[in-house]
């Protein structure tokens, strides 16, 4: 099929967005929706939905559609009464590849109380606190992913494609081109969604993948994530592949990351653009910020065990793992957590695959507003363009003041717990639901006993 043809029997147009109440009963009789899914994201990043037929979208509209909190994560008890997701029309996506069926995402309530720990409620009142100073936070995030071989219980994870086998895969065009009909089908479903893809390319390690697209402010991009991550593995499995974003799923290659593109504007103006091409002053206490409390909101941006095989990687086959180590900035250098590639915007490398796309985007605005609150100095943690951080070992003289990240989740539950300022910003039912299905996650995994420890153990 040409691509320019692709999808056109859908009446959707890119880029129009509703009203939050625009009526989605006349909505679906204009573009021939006949179903939608109304979606809320729990606090592991699930999406979760009911699949409501057009003729019963006026009543959900009103009254929400109804779920047992208990049985998603949001740190609740089978008692619990039933939850609403309410949707949200504004961020309604007619599906280009299946065009009767359409995506909403709603916001959560108990009983006619918002559920404050719920991801898009944790986002908005960041979104609230940064609008009473004066500004709207915009970002882009860059979301690899690998395509696998269809999985089984007994079989271990490999990449779809045996011929992408470069030692340097970066870029090469011939495994792009193995995957040609699925990335394509991937990037006009965005753009029909009005996503402004600028490019597509193959990462770093074998078998992986990224696709970018145009900044947004952070809720729309953060709707936009979700919905991104959930058409990539539903069109990996209808071309025969499975797509994980998983933060490391193979030791020898780079993992998943999950870097965020940030600038702040009032109105028309971006105002982390300062002169002579530098960040501005409030750019530079928002960034300060964002380094100070790395530490402590690591275990948002890196939720999972496995996160942190991805950090504090050694060197990958390609030569370089990608990711951070330390809390360190510098210029256009891809070896620091925060790289700076124009005076207008800065970019968070540490975050991957498994973070929550609502509560990626409220922990850096938390972290961001203390930085402008107590103006925060990054300076300490700068480095000239020239240094390569991955060269550094421990223990050299100029890290006498930069942070390492934790180096596992039980660290990380550890430093996100003793910050008192992170957890006044984000809520106390936020961190009370999160800290406690955090640590249940690590309780968990201390519970599964590994085939390394048998294996290093057995004949002891
Ligand atoms: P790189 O791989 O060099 O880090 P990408 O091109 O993959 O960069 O991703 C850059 C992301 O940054 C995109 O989502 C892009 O829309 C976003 N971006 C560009 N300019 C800004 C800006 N001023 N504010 C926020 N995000 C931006
Ligand atoms: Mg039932
Ligand atoms: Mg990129
Ligand atoms: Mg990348
Ligand atoms: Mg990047």
């Amino acid at each position: 099929m040409a691509l320019a043809t692709r999808y056109t029997d859908m009446k959707f147009q890119p880029g129009a967005k509703l009203a939050p109440d625009a009526n989605l009963s006349d909505v679906a009789t204009e573009r021939g929706i006949e179903f939608f899914l109304v979606a809320f994201v729990d606090l592991k990043g699930v999406l979760r939905t009911k699949m409501v037929p057009a003729s019963a979208i006026k009543q959900i509209q009103r009254d929400g559609a109804g779920f047992a909190p208990a049985a998603t994560h949001l740190d609740f008890g089978p008692h619990a009464a039933d939850m609403i997701a309410k949707p949200d029309a504004s961020t309604l996506l007619q599906v280009p590849f299946q065009p009767e069926l359409a995506v909403v995402m709603g916001d959560c309530y108990i009983e006619g109380k918002e559920v404050l720990q719920s991801p898009r409620a944790v986002l908005r009142k960041q979104i609230a606190a940064l609008q009473k100073r004066g500004y709207v936070f915009k970002t882009g995030v860059e979301a690899e992913f690998f395509l696998l071989a269809p999985q089984s219980k007994d079989k271990p994870l490999a990449v779809s494609d045996e011929g992408d086998s470069l030692s340097k895969p970066c870029y090469d065009a011939q495994s792009m081109m193995r995957r040609y009909a699925l990335l394509t089908d991937i990037v006009c479903t965005l753009n029909k969604c009005g996503f402004g893809v600028y490019q597509t390319d193959h990462e770093d390690a074998n078998g992986q993948f990224e696709i970018n697209w145009q900044y947004q402010d952070c809720m729309t991009t953060a709707d936009q994530h979700i919905f991104f991550k959930w058409a990539v593995k539903t069109l990996a499995e209808r071309h025969g592949f499975v797509a994980t974003f998983m933060p490391k799923p193979f030791s020898t290659f780079s993992g998943n990351g999950c870097h965020i593109h940030c600038s702040m504007w009032a109105g028309e103006k971006n105002v982390f653009e300062g002169a002579n091409g530098d960040l501005s002053e409030i750019a530079r206490h928002f960034l300060g910020g964002v380094l100070a409390k790395a530490p402590a909101y690591c275990v948002i941006t890196n939720p999972v065990v496995n996160s942190y095989k991805r950090l504090n990687s050694s060197p990958t086959g390609s030569g370089c793992a990608w990711s951070p180590n330390r809390v360190s900035w510098s210029g256009n250098n891809r070896s620091h957590m925060v790289r700076i590639p124009e005076g207008d915007r800065f970019e968070l490398r540490l975050a991957d695959g498994a973070a929550n796309p609502y509560l990626l985007q409220a922990t850096m605005m938390a972290a961001g507003m203390w930085g402008m609150d107590t103006k925060a100095d990054p300076q300490g943690c700068y480095f000239p363009s020239s240094v390569n951080m991955y060269e550094i070992p421990d223990g050299a003289p100029e890290l006498k003041n930069i942070a390492s990240l934790p180096r596992n989740l039980l660290d990380a539950i550890r430093e996100l717990e003793a910050d008192k300022d992170l957890a006044a910003s984000l809520g106390e039912d936020f961190m009370v639901a999160f800290l406690k299905l955090q640590k249940l996650e690590w309780a968990e995994f201390m519970a599964h006993l590994s085939s390394f420890e048998v294996d290093r153990t057995v004949n002891c």
